[in-house]
């Protein structure tokens, strides 16, 4: 196999050509239990495979991103969510020459712990839980802990970093939210969650027959552009170009360095932020489906806490404690399944 093992290190090799900013398979924290390198791939390579094949990744397919369970075929999903995540995330991190397997593997692991139903399932899983709940924490549970029968896929640290500090909240598109990742790759991620949700959100919209693209405000329209694919560019670029310091070419050094985008476009991507809670996400339709979704939840936790001896799944730890068991059932759940186990268990919808 020396042929082989000459194919790694060609490509660690070519991770010496990255910014000095850049993070490195060679030089990575490791993994929790040593592994033999791979003959063929770079450590973080190796993450992005196992990722996709994991399990948690086959069910983002069936998980909700804005609207619950919607019909018709072109609505994102937090697969398709994903896959745009790491694409986006790919083209920045080329761009400012950091590691983009690394801005890959952390990309489609960080909504691996998405529970059903969007941020619905995530509010009712927090406010029913002894410890409460976060997505991005839940996501490093699964790859730390419920993959691969409760042995974990045993990522390398700054995709787990990566993965953990992914998660923003809505109000501003900069804001740190929880954790910032220590590395650059792990930042390029964060922002282009927020990059693609902006967009797709959008276009979610319209075809709800929520809004028309026309509708978005002149400002946004001016500064962003009037179409999807304009608007992605436009945002990728800023941040790109706002962010040039990361490829080491300007001589500011690592702690002067983020990544971030520059405040005409922070500012368009807010007040757009703002006209999509008003039109779409506090949408009285979608408040609704927003309720019956947390009941939902509600009643198959209080259901499997009375009953954790049904609780069949091979994505929780027989010896943890019954809540947590629970909720790492729950958490698993895609949003049809979810609902057809509460209706089974004789929960009576108020409308879905
Ligand atoms: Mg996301």
């Amino acid at each position: 196999m020396i042929v082989s093992e000459s194919v790694r290190r060609r490509l660690e090799e070519r991770e010496r050509l990255l910014s000095p900013f850049a993070a490195r398979s060679f030089e990575s924290r490791g993994r929790e239990r040593p592994e033999e390198p791979s003959p063929v791939r770079t450590e973080f390579q190796r993450d992005r495979d196992r990722i996709i094949h994991s399990k948690g990744f086959r069910r983002l397919k069936h998980k909700t991103q804005v609207f619950i369970a919607p019909v018709g075929d072109h609505f994102v999903t937090r697969l398709t969510h994903t896959l745009e995540v790491a694409q986006i995330a790919r083209t920045i991190a080329r761009a400012l020459n950091l590691n983009e397997d690394l801005a890959e593997a952390t990309a489609l692991g960080h909504d691996l712990g998405h529970p059903p139903f969007g941020h619905a399932g995530e509010e009712a899983l927090a406010s029913l839980l002894p410890e409460g709940f976060r997505h991005a924490q839940q996501s490093l549970r699964l790859v730390e802990k419920l993959e691969n029968g409760g042995r974990g896929l045993n990522l390398t640290w700054e995709v787990r970093d990566g993965i953990v500090n992914s998660s923003k909240v809505r109000e501003d598109i900069l804001a740190e939210g929880f954790g910032t990742p220590a590395t650059l790759e792990g930042q390029v991620v964060k922002l282009s969650d927020a990059v693609a949700y902006l967009n797709h959100d959008i276009a979610d919209a319209i075809r709800a027959g929520l809004l028309a693209e026309d509708d978005l405000p002149d400002m946004v329209k001016e500064r962003l552009g009037r179409h999807h694919p304009e608007r992605i560019n436009t945002l990728v670029c800023d941040v790109v170009e706002s962010s040039w310091a990361a490829t080491g070419e300007t001589g500011a050094g690592r702690e002067q360095v983020s990544i971030g985008m520059s405040p005409p476009v922070v500012e368009a991507a807010n007040v757009l932020r703002e006209f999509m809670f008003q039109r779409v996400y506090l949408w009285e339709g979608r408040r609704r489906e927003t309720e019956e979704a947390k009941a939902v939840v509600a009643f198959l936790y209080d259901y499997y806490t009375s009953h954790p001896e049904e609780v069949q799944s091979d994505f929780v730890i027989a010896t943890d404690p019954p809540w947590r068991r629970v909720a790492d059932y729950i958490a698993g759940m895609t949003d049809g399944f979810a609902l057809e186990t509460a209706r089974r268990l004789g929960y009576r919808p108020s409308r879905m």
